[in-house]
């Protein structure tokens, strides 16, 4: 029975998913033990808006899959590149053959959690088969798990040095848990191989903004393009991936704001905008550059603010004049009088903002896609004021927050840089420990490095899934299958934990409190909802015994007092405590918490920077590292779906969301498809040079000719089985958004 609102228990928390990071309260029937529903509440950033995410994807966290009990692997000597062969998609020994590993029906309608899975144990279809690998595993008690972790972890370090140990923490983990971890690997082991998700998301927007404001985060809000007469919208499908922001976008139009909507696709934000530029994928650069060479030509620079604020315009301006809009129209695609307009459009709003996503990002030339938006805000002034400045939208909940608390190579918490001499020796002196030096590998060199003799051995992965969220996926199986010990704490058994030594049961959001930073700077309390399942734990509690199995004397009674110590060693977020959080968090920098939410626009006198100057770095043009040819025709855009969540171990075992979105399809232009004789629903196999992977044919008005898009969420139909692992030299994140492949009809039907 459903009882009456009255009735149940209501507990505020945050979104687990995008970086939006909505304010909710779940509803919660005590005496069943479950969520009855969740709604939105107030909160500036959300405004009691939902997704169907939030709304309804919660019900994960009580699937009857839940890791409940620590497992060791019973046979270390088991080969572990024989698990997760369905996962396989040889193009060698496999050619001509369907989907490696036989999952055939991989893509077909029906093959659903919510179908086949509910029991909790038999096979789900696209998820990890527990039948097949549980088998390899006992369970064991916390203390067996813990100190064996603890000793073979000591063990490879005692041997091969700190550089043999690795962690991958997770966005999806609270501000605590991320900084726990990070300060774990760092003090515990003395190596900075610890790193997350951001690699594969926003690295290379931060290594730009870094670089030429003197700070990682957002320069203003999302809510703040009310306040803008324009706003760019680029590399970015806001309406699958921040649904609510996108909501905010849409609004702001109906009162005036124009949208010029940048990118391959033609999405549904392009539906709203005033403008869609339908570059080819991996123009970006051209097409700035032509804008920036025509507001520039116009005069419609700020040159007030340029000679005041910024550095490098000269150079800028070369670099610029090489691209009039007639060259990079034959570059982008996009006519050059549209080029022109645009131009003219932005250069005269007294207020523009750009609000980017991974589009810009995960190229090869993410870092300077990012510099050139970097450069159109500085040259026509449009950075601290309202309506103003640049926004990378976050992916994760948490990812902002991650990255703050020092879940990255390079940085201690608050991208405190681990080489700055002086920089170190504060961090020693609050750690009581020596620290390295150097800076770490991330995530994408730590896979290689695990191939290479003297690289890593051991590994410590938090909540992240590698196996399928990483580009390549051969390599990576191969990578995971080659470690020495390898731990997975996780909530339920993923495509990675396959391959574990050991695997801990954590604990979902739902069963924990903790502190989580959006897109916005907003720091926010996630607070428990109910207690972890079985003997699943909470991470942070985790982390640190293993903390003190290693030596370390930590004695965090909660995450509050994690907090406490993260505040003191990061200025940014200096004045904030759990208990002056509020109901809706407050953004950081914030001078003064307990009456102000805190700054909404950053850098209205000066930026971070040493010299308080916007750096502006020119780029050049460069193409994709795999061109499409005559064997592999098309190019290959990867990323996700309004209805799922990166690997899917979360929303496919949502009810709801699986049920709405069941199937793995390539959404494909309707002459590409007709080229190849395929239909509507037809099963396909799509390959790369890395692999091959089978699923359905969407015919989609939204591609461009000569161009296909797949979601990663499926590991039935796993679009990382055909991306390529070259990165950008700066961001080292991977260039999931351009890859060449070709598609062809299976002889299955
Ligand atoms: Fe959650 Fe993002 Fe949807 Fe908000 S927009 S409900 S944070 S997934």
């Amino acid at each position: 029975p459903i009882r009456p609102r009255e009735e149940l228990d209501a507990v505020d928390s945050v979104c687990p998913y995008c970086g939006v990071g909505c304010a909710l309260t779940y509803y919660v029937d005590r005496e069943r033990g479950a969520i009855a529903f969740a709604e939105g509440r107030d909160q500036p950033g959300s405004q009691s808006r939902l997704c169907v995410k939030g709304r309804y994807g919660w019900d994960y966290a009580a699937s009857p899959q839940r890791l409940t009990v620590p497992l060791i692997r019973k046979d270390s000597s088991y080969p572990k590149g024989a698990l997760s062969a369905d996962v396989r998609g040889d193009t060698d020994n496999d050619r001509g053959r369907a989907g490696a590993g036989g999952n055939r029906s991989g893509g077909g309608r029906g093959n659903k959690l919510s179908k086949n899975g509910r029991d909790g144990r038999r096979k789900p279809g696209g998820l990890v088969d527990y039948d097949e690998v549980l088998p390899h595993f006992r369970e064991a008690t916390w203390e067996e798990a813990l100190d064996l972790i603890a000793r073979r972890l000591m063990e490879i370090h005692a041997e091969q040095g700190p550089g043999a140990i690795a962690g991958f923490g997770s966005a999806k983990c609270s501000n605590e848990e991320a900084y726990l971890f990070q300060k774990l690997i760092r003090a515990g082991f003395g190596t900075n191989n610890v790193d997350h998700c951001t690699r594969l998301c926003h690295a290379s927007s931060v290594a730009a903004l870094f670089e030429g404001v003197g700070s990682g985060a957002v320069s203003t809000t999302y809510g703040d393009v009310a306040n803008a007469d324009v706003v760019i919208i680029t590399g970015s499908n806001p309406t699958a991936n921040h649904p609510v922001a996108s909501s905010f976008f849409k609004q702001a139009r109906r009162r005036g704001t124009k949208i010029i909507y940048v990118d391959p696709r033609a999405n549904t934000v392009a539906e709203h905008a005033d403008y869609h530029c339908q570059v080819k994928p991996g123009t970006d650069v051209a097409f700035y550059n032509a804008i920036m060479h025509e507001v520039i030509r116009l005069g419609l620079i700020d040159m007030e603010f340029i000679k005041a604020r910024v550095s490098g315009f000269e150079e800028l301006v070369r670099t610029v004049n090489d691209y009039p809009p007639e060259r990079a129209a034959q570059i982008t695609g996009v006519d050059a009088d549209l080029i022109r307009e645009v131009a003219r459009v932005w250069g005269e709003a007294d207020a523009g903002v750009i609000y980017w996503g991974m589009g810009i990002s995960q190229h090869t030339t993410g870092t300077d896609n990012a510099r050139c938006l970097i450069a159109m805000c500085s040259i026509t002034g449009n950075v601290g004021r309202p309506g103003t400045g640049l926004h990378p939208l976050r992916g994760q909940n948490n990812v902002q927050g991650a990255s703050d608390a020092g879940l990255i190579p390079m940085f201690y918490p608050d991208y405190q840089g681990v080489d700055l001499d002086a920089t170190r020796r504060r961090f020693e002196e609050a750690w009581g420990t020596e620290l390295d030096p150097d800076r770490g590998l991330t995530v994408t060199e730590i896979i290689g490095s695990v191939l290479k003799p003297g690289g890593v051995r051991g590994m410590y992965m938090l909540g992240e899934n590698p196996f399928l969220s990483d580009p390549n996926i051969n390599k990576v199986r191969k990578a995971l299958s080659q470690l020495d010990f390898l731990v997975v704490q996780d909530i339920f058994l993923t495509e990675t934990a396959e391959f574990a030594d050991v695997i801990l049961p954590a604990s979902s959001y739902l069963e924990k409190d903790g502190s989580y930073t959006n897109t916005d700077r907003r720091v926010q309390l996630g607070r428990k909802v109910m207690d972890p399942p079985g003997q699943a734990r909470v991470d942070w509690e985790i982390i640190q015994d293993i903390a003190r199995r290693i030596g370390l004397n930590w004695s965090y009674a909660s995450p509050s007092e994690v907090f406490d110590e993260m505040v003191e060693l990061m200025p940014s977020y200096k004045n904030l405590r759990h208990d002056n959080l509020g109901l809706s968090g407050k953004l950081y920098p914030n001078e003064d918490p307990e009456h102000s939410d805190g700054a909404v626009v950053l850098f209205d006198d000066r930026f971070n920077t040493d010299d308080g100057l916007a750096h502006l770095v020119p780029a050049q043009w460069l193409p994709a590292k795999e061109l499409p040819d005559a064997e592999y025709p098309l190019v290959l855009n990867t990323g996700r779906l309004l209805e799922h969540w990166h690997t899917g171990s979360m929303t496919r075992r949502s009810y709801a969301l699986d049920s709405i979105s069941p199937v793995a399809e390539v959404y494909m232009h309707p002459k590409d498809a007709a080229d190849r004789g395929l239909s509507h629903g037809q099963v396909v196999r799509v390959r790369s040079r890395r692999g091959a992977i089978e699923l359905q044919v969407r015919i989609s008005h939204r591609e461009q000719l000569g161009n296909c898009f797949i979601p990663f969420h499926f590991r039935e139909a796993a679009a990382n089985l055909l991306t390529i692992d070259e990165i950008d030299p700066y961001g080292k994140i991977p260039e999931f958004k351009f890859c060449a492949v070709q598609v062809e009809a299976t002889s299955v039907e």
